[in-house]
């Protein structure tokens, strides 16, 4: 059976449609959970700082430094790659730490580098 979780706090359920129909208390621009949509992973990285975790439960539950819209981590849902490429302004690192490491003068919510998918 298929598992869904929730991006923003890590609840899993068994269909997207209970899933959304689920008040979430971390969403920072909506009420319901939202799915993750990336890759099932041994670890998760969050978008905004790199910190990995090894489920997406505990990875939302930390508080992230980096991330401007909202106090938690949240999950990176792109693939592994051997290099990370910032959406904002092009430029690459080997690790999502290290790219969100850097201030991104074109990044228009935030002050760092955030990962292209
Ligand atoms: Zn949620
Ligand atoms: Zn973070
Ligand atoms: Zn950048």
């Amino acid at each position: 059976m298929s598992k869904y979780y929730c991006k923003y706090c890590g609840i899993e359920y068994s269909s997207v449609r209970n899933l959304t129909l689920g008040g979430c208390s971390k969403n920072p621009s909506g009420k319901y959970h939202v799915p993750y949509e990336g890759p099932i992973k041994s670890k998760y990285p969050c978008y905004y700082c790199g910190i990995e975790y090894s489920s997406l439960r505990n990875l939302t539950s930390g508080g992230c430094l980096k991330n401007p819209t909202s106090k938690n981590h949240i999950p990176y849902e792109g693939a592994e790659q051997s290099n990370y490429v910032c959406k904002y302004c092009g430029i690459s690192y080997l690790s999502i730490r290290n790219l969100t490491s850097g201030g991104c003068s074109k990044n228009p919510q935030g002050k760092c580098h955030e990962p292209l998918r």
